[in-house]
C-alpha cells in the first residue's frame, strides 16, 4: 500500500485518495462489511492507480486520515453515545441496556475496536473535507466513509458514527469562496446507495422550509413497505404537502432498478443540479444497489452504458463543477465492491480502466472468481420502474425543480 506524500502539483492535477494502513485495518472490523475495506484497497494498489505514471492528466495522492476528537464527533452525537463508544472497556463489558439504548445489538452489534474506527472513519471523511476546503485538490475520495445511517445517540444500518452528516456540517462553516463573496456555500448531498439516507437527509430537513439552502439532500434509493429504513422522507418528494422541504428530496424506486430507469431519472438528479449550483458536492457512492449484492433488490451495473453507475459517477466528474467528495457506503458483495470503486477511482484519474480488465495477482484475487475481470454486469431481474411510473416521477420533480428554482430567487433577492 501507497504511503501519504505531500500534495505539491496543481489541484486539478491531482485527486486526493483517503487511506493508510490503520484505517484499512480499522474499517475491515466493520460487522457488516468484514476485511472489505482491505480488498478495496489493496486492489486499488494492485491495479497501480496510485502509481504517479497512472494517468497521464491527473494523479491520485494518498493522504492519511487524522483521527477525529470528541468534540468533533459531539457536532452531530450526543455525549452520552460517545461517552460510551469511545471507552474501550465498553467492547468487552458492556451493560446490557446501555448496548440497547445506543442501538448496539442485531445489525450494529458492539465490537472490538469501534472505539478507534468511530473517530478514524470520521476522521478520514473529515481530512478529504479540510483537503478540498484549503484548495489542494478539487476532488477526494474517501471509500471507508459514507455511514449515512447512523444516528445522533445510536448506532443504525450497519452505521455507528455518522461522517456524512459531520462532513456537510464542516463545510457549511466554510467561508464563502472567491466567486460567490456574497454568499456562503452552497453544498449537495447525492446519495447512491440503495439504501434511503434518512439520518443524513433528517438532519438538514427543516420543518420551517424557508431562506437560503446551504445544504441540498438528495435521495436515490429503494423504497418499499418494510424496507429499512422507515422514514417519511423516504417517500417520493411532494411540494403539496405541508412538510415539504425544497432542500430535502427523495427519489424512490421499485425493484429491479437498471441502467434505463438511472438514465431517466438522472436527468432530473442533474436538473436539481443545475437549478442548485453547488459549490461542493457530496456522493455517497454506496455499491448494495449494484446487480449482484447479496441486497438482490436492484440491477445496476458498473459499466459505461447510459445510466450506469460508472456513466453517472463519470458524468459529476467530467460535467459538473464545484468540489466533490466521494465517500463509500453499502455494498455487501466485498470483490464486486472493491472492482467497482478500483473502477470509480480510475474515472476520477480521467483514465477509466476497461471492464474487462483482468484482476492482477495479489493477495485478495481468489475472491474475485470466476470472472477474475473488472466488470459487474447487470443480471436478468425483471425492472418494475414501469413508464407509468418513471413519467409521474418526471412530472413531480418539475413541479419541485420549479419551486426550488423560485426558492432560491427569493433567497438571492433578499
Ligand atoms: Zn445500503
Amino acid at each position: 500500500m501507497a504511503t501519504a506524500i505531500e500534495v505539491t502539483q496543481s489541484p486539478r492535477r491531482t485527486a486526493l485518495y483517503i487511506v493508510s494502513r490503520e484505517l484499512a485495518k480499522i474499517s475491515s472490523l466493520l460487522p457488516s462489511n468484514p476485511m472489505r475495506s482491505i480488498i478495496v484497497h489493496s486492489l486499488v494498489d494492485a491495479l497501480g492507480l496510485l502509481a504517479p505514471s497512472y494517468s497521464p492528466s491527473r494523479r491520485l495522492v494518498a493522504v492519511t486520515p487524522k483521527r477525529t476528537s470528541p468534540s468533533t464527533l459531539a457536532m452531530y452525537h450526543t455525549q452520552d453515545y460517545l461517552d460510551f463508544i469511545l471507552n474501550p472497556e465498553n467492547t468487552v463489558d458492556a451493560d446490557a441496556t446501555n448496548l440497547t439504548d445506543f442501538g448496539l445489538e442485531d445489525d450494529c452489534p458492539m465490537f472490538k475496536g469501534l472505539s478507534e474506527y468511530a473517530p478514524l472513519v470520521a476522521g478520514a471523511t473529515l481530512t478529504a473535507v479540510s483537503a478540498l476546503v484549503n484548495g489542494l485538490s478539487d476532488e477526494a475520495i474517501c471509500w471507508d466513509g459514507g455511514r449515512h445511517h447512523a444516528q445522533k445517540s445510536h448506532a443504525s444500518g450497519f452505521c455507528y458514527v455518522a461522517d456524512c452528516i459531520l462532513a456537510l456540517l464542516a463545510l457549511k462553516r466554510c467561508p464563502p469562496l472567491a466567486g460567490t463573496p456574497n454568499r456562503k456555500p452552497r453544498i449537495m448531498y447525492l446519495d447512491l446507495d440503495l439504501h434511503f439516507s434518512d439520518a443524513v437527509s433528517q438532519a438538514f430537513y427543516s420543518t420551517r422550509p424557508t431562506g437560503n439552502i446551504q445544504v441540498l439532500t438528495l435521495s436515490l434509493h429503494h423504497s418499499a413497505p418494510g424496507f429499512f429504513p422507515l422514514s417519511e422522507l423516504s417517500a417520493l418528494s411532494n411540494p403539496a404537502d405541508a412538510s415539504y422541504d425544497a432542500a430535502t428530496l427523495s427519489i424512490p424506486l421499485h425493484k429491479g432498478a437498471s441502467d434505463t430507469t438511472y438514465a431517466r431519472v438522472w436527468k432530473l438528479v442533474e436538473k436539481v443540479r443545475d437549478t442548485y449550483n453547488p459549490d461542493f458536492v457530496v456522493v455517497q457512492c454506496g455499491l448494495d444497489a449494484l446487480a449482484g449484492d447479496p441486497c438482490a433488490t436492484f440491477n445496476w451495473s458498473l459499466g459505461t452504458r447510459d445510466g450506469s453507475l460508472g456513466w453517472c459517477i463519470n458524468r459529476i466528474h467530467k460535467e459538473w463543477s464545484g468540489k466533490k467528495l466521494y465517500l463509500g457506503g453499502g455494498g455487501y458483495h466485498s470483490a464486486n465492491a472493491a472492482r467497482a470503486w478500483a473502477y470509480l477511482t480510475s474515472i476520477i484519474l480521467d483514465n477509466p480502466l476497461p471492464l474487462d480488465t483482468n484482476i492482477p495477482d495479489h493477495s485478495g484475487f481468489p475472491l474475485y472468481a470466476p470472472s477474475f475481470t473488472l466488470d459487474v454486469p447487470a443480471g436478468n431481474m425483471l425492472d418494475e420502474n414501469t413508464e407509468v411510473y418513471l413519467q409521474s416521477v418526471e412530472e413531480r420533480y418539475e413541479i419541485i425543480i420549479s419551486s426550488l428554482h423560485e426558492r432560491l430567487e427569493v433567497c438571492s433577492a433578499a
